[in-house]
Formats: structure tokens, sequence, C-alpha cells
């Protein structure tokens, strides 16, 4: 049994309300002064590569073309803004990393600042990254994944280790599967088939 992630590096946004969007916001969160999606996340309709800052984010105010950015911005929402047992330490303009969740939940990222390439390493991120990691581990069957982005460059993060894949490329993806060896993962990039 192997579980294949295809990392999706779409998706950011700056928003400072988004309210009435159809997604449940923990109350009282907004993106406020934080723009850190507009940089760790790559934006696809705009060719904008992950871990550069979007050229038109006015840092600490928001998006300059706010009423006509693209779908993948007006979608994203980080963990911080959804997960009610984040605490403000994991505000992403605080933490110098943006959780980001996708395949329904079975994948877990922390993309993070190139300019504080060791923030997620430090407490309480790394504990509870691992404890994410230990989690998803759980179920042989069903191995759900939780990595690191800085840039291009992936590290997966398992029970027992920490995994750096280096570069992962736009056709590449992630393969998880058992190793047989007790509850040891085997973690490897694939070419990935074209969609
Ligand atoms: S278009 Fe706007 S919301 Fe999207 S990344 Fe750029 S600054 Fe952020
Ligand atoms: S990283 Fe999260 S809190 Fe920060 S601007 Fe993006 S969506 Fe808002």
């Amino acid at each position: 049994m192997t579980t294949d992630i295809l990392i999706r590096e779409t998706a950011p946004a700056p928003v400072p309300d988004r309210a009435g969007e159809g997604i449940r916001v923990v109350p009282g969160r907004a993106c406020g002064t934080c723009s850190l999606c507009c940089k760790v996340v790559g934006v696809e309709e705009l060719a904008k590569p992950i871990g550069a800052w979007c050229l038109h984010c006015v840092r600490g105010k928001g998006c300059a073309i706010y009423d006509a950015r693209p779908p993948s911005c007006r979608r994203f929402h980080c963990q911080w803004l959804l997960a009610d047992g984040l605490g403000p330490e994991w505000k992403p303009e605080r933490a110098k990393f943006a959780l980001l969740k996708s395949e329904n939940g079975r994948h877990l990222t922390a993309f993070v600042d190139p300019g504080f390439p060791s923030a997620w390493r430090r407490s309480p991120y790394y504990e509870n990254l691992k404890q994410w990691a230990a989690d998803g581990a759980r179920n042989l069957a069903d191995l759900h994944l939780v990595n690191v982005m800085i840039g291009p460059r992936c590290t997966v993060i398992l029970p027992d280790r920490d995994v750096d894949l280096g570069i992962l490329g736009a056709d590449e993806m992630i393969r998880l599967e058992p190793s047989g060896i007790g509850e040891i993962i085997e973690v490897k990039k694939i070419r990935r088939q074209s969609e």
C-alpha cells in the first residue's frame, strides 16, 4: 500500500476579512498585518514562484489587486485562520511559516519563510509537527503526510526522522510507503503522471 502526494504550491492570499466566502474562519481571527502566504506559497496564475514575494503585495497592508486577485488567492486560507486549537504564536507573521491542509486533510504542509529557514524547528512548532506526523502515520494503510517547504525545497517529517528530499520539481510528487520493517515509513520523490 502506497500513498502518493502531489504538492500543490499554488494558493496564497492576504485578505483582511474573508467572511462571506463560505469558509468558517475562527471568530476574531483575520489576516490583519500578515501577508506571509503572499511570499511563501506559489501562485500559478501569476507565475509567482514559491518563496518569493508577490509583486502585488503591499506588506503589512494586503493585496494591491484585491478585487482582481486570482482564484487560488481567493481560495487560500491558512490553518491559523481555520483551526481553533492554534494559538496566537501560530499566526504566520509571528511563526514565520503558514500551515496549509490539502487532500481532504490528509496532507499538512508548513510553507516556511526562506528568510527564517529554521523557524519550523523552534518550540512549540517542531514538537507539534512531529506529533502530527506520528498521528498521520498511525494507520499504515492510510498514511497522512506532514512536510515542510522552504521555497521549492521539501522536507518530510516522519515520526522517527526528517527526510530532506531537496528540490521538489513541478513534475514530481512524494510517495510514502510502509517499509515492512516495524513502523518505519519510506519516502521518495517520484515523477508524476500528467493530469
Ligand atoms: S495577488 Fe494579491 S493575494 Fe495573491 S499573492 Fe499576490 S498579493 Fe497576495
Ligand atoms: S498566512 Fe494566513 S493569516 Fe497570513 S495573510 Fe495568509 S491567510 Fe492571512
